[in-house]
């Protein structure tokens, strides 16, 4: 962090990516002062060598800049504190990725820069595009929201490709992003407890794409449909992708077949048949996001559908964890609301659905149309009454409690089914607090009492 060489900095927020950024701008050459209001986070600075000290009592005329951790609130419900005194104080307000940003622009303006923002579906974007970048043995770099701070990156360099995921707190915070190759997936209500409207909350992703040199928009919703075209009319390079409808110009799906048009053609540039990390329709707007970003910093088609072909796939999110037999069990833990869980009830015919565990409000009533497609339900956790009042008739369900016993009836029964493929599908549509520490830990104890079941019988 050159460019704050000998200046100093303020730092709120000292959770893991506000430690990594306070350690990068010192190691840059600048001043930090950190401050968290929680003591313990405050200690685990101290211990890493970060000086700390009660921003409430700092002169805020040392500060060339204020450093926020996108977990604090900037504006919703209300400024954080140190909010309000950085902005009497005059101070800017700024994140790690403007930091990154600012970097870059300076040290290495050329190096390929691609930045993912959406309601859903980012992180299996970021990690799909990284993971394209490095099978073609270049040097991707991969961070933001997804999980590495983008201050603990490699530095910005000519022949280095930054796949950065960047939540909308984060792009609030980053009034100069500007990447080689911006992506805004879809836009549906959702964290508006974080950002007060709509509007609002449009308007912070939408200036992600109008800072890119390149911005790939989905079309599907009816906000970024309307951002793509003031984009254009501004005279952005645009490029539009859309899962559902066939684009004049862009990247559409047809099926399972991802086209490009322009010009008057229509070519096929790879089919998702047989690719189980990428199975769904959601994932077809990820992968022509993914698609758009790499041939816009110069990837050829060739190594992008090699590329698309060994994509691994994200943990917990509709994760294909085993087969046995005919049975595939996949883990969704990531569907923590009804909204969540329906891209995954969408992509399978048969399903052993596990579900459950803290509700949310509205339960499941909004995926009835899924019911249908319900086999059989096994419900854990404090919203398996709920649920089964929801299901009532539609589906026969039975209250399994845990997931190891859910997951060892589910088992049993898929095995008896005779269709060709049955799924035992974890995607719970409830938060996992009342039973499991986090979304991660529960996918986990998926896994494992699916091969616990595995044991023996093939
Ligand atoms: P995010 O990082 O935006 O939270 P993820 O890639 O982690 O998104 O996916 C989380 C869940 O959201 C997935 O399990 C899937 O159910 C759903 N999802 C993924 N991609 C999309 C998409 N393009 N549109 C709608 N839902 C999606």
């Amino acid at each position: 962090a050159h460019s704050l060489k000998d200046k100093t900095v303020a730092l709120f927020g000292l959770g893991g990516s506000g430690i990594a950024t306070a350690q990068a701008i010192m190691a840059g050459g600048a001043r930090v002062l950190a401050w968290d209001d929680n003591p313990a986070s405050v200690e685990r600075a101290n211990a890493a060598g970060i000086p700390t000290g009660d921003l409430r009592q700092a002169d805020w005329k040392d500060f060339s800049s204020f450093v926020l951790s996108p977990g604090v609130p900037l504006t919703h419900p209300r400024p954080h504190w140190t909010v309000d005194i950085a902005r009497a104080a005059g101070v800017e307000i700024i994140g790690d990725i403007e930091m990154f940003v600012r970097e870059r622009t300076r040290s290495a303006p050329d190096s390929p820069f691609i930045a993912i923002t959406g309601t859903n579906g980012k992180s299996t974007t970021t990690a799909l595009i990284a993971h394209i970048v490095k099978s073609s043995d270049r040097d991707v770099q991969l961070g933001g929201n997804i999980g590495t701070a983008v201050m603990t990156l490699d530095p910005p360099a000519r022949d280095k490709y930054y796949v950065v995921e960047c939540s909308s707190y984060q792009i609030d915070l980053a009034p100069s992003i500007n990447p080689t190759a911006g992506i805004l997936l879809n836009l549906t209500p959702d964290h508006l407890d974080r950002h007060g409207t709509m509007q609002h909350y449009a308007d912070i992703k939408e200036r992600l794409v109008a800072g890119s040199d390149t911005a790939i928009v989905g079309v599907d919703d009816s906000y970024c449909a309307g951002i793509a075209d003031r984009l254009e009319r501004a005279g952005k390079t645009i490029i539009r992708i859309s899962k559902r409808q066939t684009l004049a110009d862009g990247l559409f799906a047809n099926g399972p077949k991802l086209m490009r048009s322009g010009g008057g053609t229509v070519e096929e540039l790879v089919s998702l048949e047989g690719i189980g990390s990428l199975r769904g329709e959601h994932n077809a707007q990820n992968a022509l996001a993914a698609i758009a970003a790499c041939l816009a910093v110069g990837l050829g088609v060739e190594e992008i559908r090699d590329g698309l072909k060994s994509f691994p796939g994200l943990a917990h999110r509709m994760e294909q964890v085993a087969r046995r037999g005919k049975v595939l069990f996949v883990n969704d833990s990531k569907a923590t609301n009804a909204d969540a869980a329906a891209p995954a009830l969408s992509s399978f015919e048969r399903i052993y659905w596990i579900a459950g565990g803290l509700p949310k409000e509205g339960g499941i009533a909004s995926l009835s149309g899924f019911f249908p497609r319900i086999a059989k339900a096994y419900l854990i956790g404090e919203a398996a009454p709920q649920f089964a009042a929801t299901l009532g008739e539609a589906a026969p369900y039975e209250i399994s409690g845990t997931i190891a016993a859910a997951v060892q009836h589910a088992a049993r029964d898929a095995a008896e089914d005779g269709v060709a493929e049955p799924v035992v599908l974890l995607s719970p549509a409830c938060a996992s607090f009342d039973q499991f520490q986090n979304f991660e830990k529960r996918g986990e104890a998926f896994r494992e009492a699916v091969m616990a079941v595995g044991t023996g019988s093939d």
